[in-house]
């Protein structure tokens, strides 16, 4: 049981020393681990011209976003704002994939002045960008291949029934409008998605593209989407990168050869870079025994970390003082005046008020969908590099909770 890897330091930095200098809670990120995960999906896949495009709505600190960039990867955005944290960054903007989800057209053109690769996901929108540009704004279509595909019905994105892209029973339809408006479409994408773990799944997520690409003549790249699934806890299963990188590089090779032309593959994972790099430090408050359960209420709750409650999701806890310890049952609960459960039913060592727990695979979906709910403050984010822990992030104060606020006089 006590196998799993529980760190009390990053690159020889305590957590205890980050949390005397930084507070609590926060957010640490080990930069180390994540430019080690680009390096795995790049030696994973080989020698086909890969390109990986972080999904930056995992984690969006521009100092994340330069580290990504460090490691030779590309971005993937979602909205104009994360185009603009890319390009703060440093990302040229041919090394952004902008990825929308029904926005007005008036972002798309910000988009396309800008100089982004937009990646188009409905008809009437093909369409419109057409009327607009015709072919000379080269542009990516969403395919939807209608694959259930993902952990959790809320991330799952590719099924029939999902809102994004544009369904592959569609392709007649497709190629109608393309014809039409004069399209120039350079690339096909699907994102079935998040915690995706057989390599099967990709291969068939791939297979769709690669069988629908024959359709379209002047492409330069396949997208395949992110989704790649990390473990949460002892004896998860995660996907084995080595061997998607196997099987569906072998399945891009031969589709090349079919197509007569070498493409680019691209890739968008989000969770499996930044997940396991992060760590959310937070403080017990107190330490409340009811008659059946004992609470530690610590010093954060779903405004910070919603993936318990949002998706159910498990993240691991341990106590920073006892990291192997298991002698006492809690339910580890936020501050948040509704029931926020970060951890239930966890045996960790006897936790008294003051002491620090430490919550894992806080780097995804963590801090980038925090909010103020309940008037809390957002915390800081210290990012771990070259054996220095750096604020990235400062704490909020109650001046931010407030600055936009106009009060009126009633
Ligand atoms: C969220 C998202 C991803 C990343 O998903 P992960 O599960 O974090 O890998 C990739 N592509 C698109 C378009 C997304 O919206």
């Amino acid at each position: 049981m006590s196998s799993i890897f529980k760190p009390t330091e990053i690159q020889g930095v305590s957590f205890q020393s980050i949390c005397q200098e930084f507070g609590t809670p926060v957010y640490v990120y080990d930069g180390e681990k994540i430019t080690n995960q680009v390096k795995s999906i790049q030696s994973a896949f080989g020698e086909i011209p890969l390109k990986i495009k972080y999904a930056t709505k995992a984690l969006s600190n521009i100092n994340i976003l330069k580290l990504i960039k460090k490691a030779g990867a590309g971005i993937d955005a979602v909205s104009i704002e994360e185009v603009r944290l890319g390009m703060m960054a440093g990302f040229q903007t041919d090394e952004i994939m902008y990825t929308p989800s029904g926005v007005s057209f008036e972002e798309i053109e910000e988009a396309v002045e800008l100089g982004v690769m937009v990646n188009l996901d409905s008809i009437p929108l093909m369409r419109q960008f057409g009327e607009k540009y015709g072919s000379s704004v080269p542009a990516c279509i969403r395919i939807n291949p209608h694959i259930l595909a993902g952990g959790n019905l809320k991330i799952s994105t590719g099924h029939k029934a999902s809102k994004f892209g544009i369904s592959i029973s569609l392709l007649d339809e497709i190629l109608t409008v393309i014809k039409e408006k004069d399209l120039n479409i350079v690339g096909l994408h699907i994102h079935t998605g998040s915690d995706i773990l057989d390599a099967e799944i990709f291969l068939k997520g791939a297979n769709v593209l690669f069988e629908a690409a024959q359709n379209f003549p002047n492409l330069k790249f396949i997208d395949c989407g992110g989704g790649f699934k990390v473990a949460y806890k002892a004896g998860d299963p995660s996907t084995d990168i080595q061997e998607v990188g196997e099987k569906v590089s072998a399945a891009f090779r031969s589709f090349c050869d079919r197509y007569g032309r070498q493409l680019e593959l691209w890739l968008e994972p989000g969770k499996f870079l930044v997940s396991e790099s992060g760590f959310l430090l937070v403080k017990a408050n107190v330490v409340k025994a009811s008659s059946e359960i004992t609470f530690v209420g610590v010093d954060t709750g779903l405004n910070h970390l919603i993936r318990p409650m949002m998706y159910d999701a498990y993240h691991d806890v341990y106590a920073l003082n006892d990291p192997e310890g298991e002698s006492e049952q809690y339910n580890v609960v936020g501050y948040i005046c509704e029931t926020d459960t970060i951890a239930a039913e966890r045996k960790l060592g006897k936790v008294s008020a003051g002491d620090i727990l430490v919550i894992k695979n806080a780097g995804a979906y963590g801090f980038s969908m925090a909010s103020n709910y309940n008037s809390r403050l957002r915390p800081a984010e210290v990012l771990v590099w070259n054996g220095k822990a750096q604020l990235i992030r400062k704490r909020e104060e109650f001046e931010d909770l407030i600055k936009n606020q106009v009060v009126l006089d009633l």
